[in-house]
């Protein structure tokens, strides 16, 4: 598919649709599919190359189209310092409602390009120490118990595991999982309860057989039960669904024991920063998430890594057809590349 070229000013955008493959197919509660479309991004300034990514899994509604439409109309003619985030995300933010992606794709673009002209990665620029990285889970999703079983094998390196619920076949999926291994589980029900009670008891359940914590319990609307489910619950909760960008911190607070921040739900970088701080501030649990992605969108994500509770970013992992070298996971925990910007290589002559 073709690479788009604008220029305005001292800077030039360039972007290209690409289609992730899975490696496996993967079911949560809302479907099953085996690709993802992303749109890779680059933005130049002065010589200086950052690289971005949108990631558009089909519950979250936006497409390889929806995604170049909204680039499309993107005008950075009234820029011409890339140090000048704020004013040109805030421009960015507005041109639409939505298109959380498609506005990441060019979050991460330029935080790379900016950490690349500084000479230093988003850690340091932000001040935490890359040696206070978390395990990242390795999640598996709903399947047969003999798939369970494989992937359960194939996860061997990873420390923590995190599988989806929601379907009837919870109490299967937890009980073939612990046949094989007894590590820390977490849960992602992926709003897939509908009855709080219901929720309660498998919370106690699940907290008998080594489960952590449990990701959006039940649906997002339903907030009173939710609120009631997390008081009660002998595991944390976490919101997912239910939050998206800064200002549902806040009203997560009190409903949620924390939050789950991913790049292609708040917009990018400068927007999943200021959630962590936010939620640290409110006292809340954090958790860093991803979709299927390239190491792109993952180590831009993984710069945030340090300051979490929890991550979840084995986007990239689970897909065949990674085009850049970045973040790797070394026995089960999140290790950032030691380089400017998001850290990130090209893999052979990249296709952007
Ligand atoms: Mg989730």
């Amino acid at each position: 598919m073709q690479t788009t070229i604008r220029k305005f000013g001292n800077f030039t955008l360039r972007y290209r649709p690409y289609t992730l493959e899975l490696r496996h197919v993967f079911t949560i509660a809302a479907g099953s599919r085996s690709t993802t479309p992303v749109v890779l991004t680059a933005l130049e300034y002065d010589g200086t190359v950052g690289y971005g990514e949108a990631s558009m899994p089909p519950y979250l509604g936006e497409s390889h189209e929806s995604v170049l439409a909204f680039l499309n109309r993107v005008d950075l003619s009234g820029f011409d310092d890339p140090f000048h985030m704020a004013d040109i995300l805030a421009y960015i933010d507005q041109l639409a409602p939505k298109n959380t992606a498609a506005k990441a794709a060019v979050d991460i673009a330029l935080h790379d390009l900016v950490g690349k002209i500084m000479g230093q990665p988003w850690h340091r620029i932000w001040g935490y120490n890359p040696a206070d990285t978390p395990n990242t889970s390795f999640t598996i999703g709903i399947d047969t118990a003999k798939v369970v079983r494989q992937k359960v094998k194939e996860a061997a390196p990873y420390k923590l595991l995190k599988v989806k619920l929601g379907l009837d076949t919870d109490k299967m999926m937890i009980e073939t999982i612990r046949e094989v291994t007894d590590k820390p589980l977490c849960a992602d029900v992926n709003q897939g309860w509908k009855q709080r009670e219901k929720g309660l008891e498998m919370a106690h359940w699940l907290a008998d057989r080594g489960v952590i914590f449990l990701e959006q319990p039940m649906p997002k609307e339903q907030v009173d039960d939710n609120a009631w489910l997390t008081e009660n619950s002998p595991i944390p909760t976490i919101g997912d669904e239910a939050v998206q960008r800064l200002e549902d911190v806040h009203s997560a607070y009190g409903v949620y024991s924390g939050i789950n921040i991913k790049l292609m739900k708040c917009t990018g970088m400068r927007e999943a920063h200021q959630m962590a701080e936010l939620a640290r501030a409110f006292g809340m649990k954090v958790m860093l998430g991803c979709m299927t992605e390239t190491s792109c969108a993952i180590s831009a994500a993984a710069q945030l890594s340090p300051v979490v509770d929890w991550a979840d970013l084995d986007g990239a992992l689970l897909t065949s057809n990674d085009v850049y070298h970045g973040m790797e996971v070394v026995d089960g925990k999140v290790v950032l590349p030691h380089a400017p910007g998001i850290g990130i290589r090209l893999a052979g002559d990249g296709i952007i």
